[in-house]
């Protein structure tokens, strides 16, 4: 049987139609050495943006069916172009809308998951000696409407069609050679990372590294998949494979895999709540049945005797809504008033070799004293260390504690008694 190959190309790979020929030239390239090949491409360049900021003149804060409706039109533009460039060059293609390929969500606009995909379109046209271009990014719900998944979603597209189809692989071809240390464009000195785990890179891209989608890495480790996060304009350089942690290779001698940051966080205080219980169980719950999900939290004594402060970190896009349930929420909760601050970021370090080694945080810290950059807020896991510092601090913050760890990694590695 021949093997199935799933290819996703960014928009940075797609921004115009030299860069379209070239991608064909890829594409035709795995599909001659008999692969059967399916694409997946996002929108031309900036052409996402161009389109938020288009609905943004029209109506402040753009949602919603129609928003989506809009949104696809994006990849639509790319994956037909893709297609007509193939079968110029004289292969056989065809360009899928997500719901013509069998990409099925839940009925929620703008952010939806995926949950399921019926490949029997794709197989047909796969098996006619088709090379398949999906639009990435969006899907059907079950009235049949238009769904998104989010910005940078196109990549948990092609993941989630690599394995319901039960593909070999999952390429993604990007404008970095892989996936780095840190954020190749911020420290120049970050290095590529051959290998990751599912469980670092997962957490990496939640905390904001943005070279993978969140929830492909979720999909990937789901279906056994391995992703390889490779250049579209250096194909000789093998990329980054994220994989299970079983099968890497240099696990043992790694600390940490990454330095990340997120200046998409903004910070809610409620001050003043009376000292007593439930009054966190009262913030936090009307908080989750809105949807919104609270990062790290900081419970502390109010300036008034008996009251306390409660702070916590949302993401921006949350920030309006959460605003508003604690302005509506004061007088039951018995606090004084509540306090926003938008002039944050969130810095995260993540590595799976940082369980037992005591150390990591104090490291962390310690970079960042060097720097004279104050922490506002610190929140741990067994595998990641974040912090929040002041916007205007963020690249400097990384830039610090990237060095301590990454520079001086060998030192760090070889005392045993210290890290
Ligand atoms: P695409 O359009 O191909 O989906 P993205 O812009 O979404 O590309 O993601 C690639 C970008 O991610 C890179 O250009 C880089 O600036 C950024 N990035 C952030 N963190 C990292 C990291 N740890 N490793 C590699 N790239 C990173
Ligand atoms: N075009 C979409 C975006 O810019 C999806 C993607 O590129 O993955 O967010
Ligand atoms: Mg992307």
């Amino acid at each position: 049987m021949m093997s199935i190959l799933v290819q996703k190309f960014g928009g940075s790979s797609m921004a115009d139609v030299d860069k379209i020929r070239h991608v064909a030239g890829i594409v035709s390239a795995a599909h001659l050495q008999g692969n059967q090949t399916v694409v997946v491409v996002s929108a031309m360049g900036k052409t996402t943006d161009g389109l938020v900021n288009l609905a943004k003149e029209l109506t402040k804060a753009p949602q919603g069916r129609d928003f989506d409706m809009l949104l696809a039109t994006g990849e639509m533009v790319s994956a037909s172009l893709l297609a007509l460039c193939l079968q110029e060059l004289g292969f056989k293609a065809v360009a899928l809308t997500g719901g013509q390929a069998g990409v099925q969500t839940e009925n929620l606009f703008n952010r939806a998951r995926i949950t399921a995909v019926d490949t029997q379109t794709v197989h047909n046209y796969l098996n006619d000696g088709y090379i398949v271009v999906v639009t990435g990014f969006q899907g059907i719900n079950t009235l049949n409407e238009t769904t998104t998944l989010g910005r940078g979603g196109s990549d948990t597209s092609a993941v989630a069609i690599a394995g319901a189809l039960k593909a070999d692989c999952c390429d993604i071809y990007t404008d970095v050679t892989g996936v780095f240390s840190t954020d190749p464009r911020v420290v120049h000195e970050a290095v590529k990372l051959d290998e990751i785990a599912y469980i670092e890179m997962m957490e990496l891209a939640r905390l904001g590294s943005k070279v993978l989608h969140p929830r492909s890495v979720e999909a990937a480790r789901r279906w056994g998949i391995k992703v390889r996060v490779r250049s579209t304009f250096q194909l000789e350089d093998t990329g980054t494979t994220v994989m299970d942690e079983q099968d890497m290779n240099a696990m043992d001698e790694r600390v940490i895999a990454g330095v990340t940051c997120d200046k998409n966080q903004a910070l809610v205080a409620v001050l003043g709540m009376p000292d007593e219980p439930g009054s966190a169980a009262k913030v936090f719950t009307r908080l989750s049945t809105k949807g919104i999900s609270v990062d790290m939290i900081i419970q502390s004594m109010g300036k008034e005797p008996h009251t306390n402060d409660i702070a916590f970190t949302v993401n921006t896009w949350d920030l309006q809504n959460a605003q508003g349930l604690m302005d509506r929420l004061l007088g039951d909760l018995g606090a004084r008033s509540v306090e926003i601050d938008d002039k944050i970021a969130k810095i995260s370090i993540v590595g799976v070799g940082m369980i037992d080694r005591p150390g990591i945080a104090s490291g962390m810290f310690e970079a960042l004293a060097e720097a004279q950059i104050n922490i506002k807020m610190i929140s741990t896991s067994e595998i990641k260390i974040s912090v929040l510092v002041e916007k205007s601090n963020a690249d400097k913050a990384v830039q610090a504690i990237h060095a301590k760890f990454f520079v001086a990694e060998q030192s760090l590695v070889d005392s045993k008694s210290g890290y």
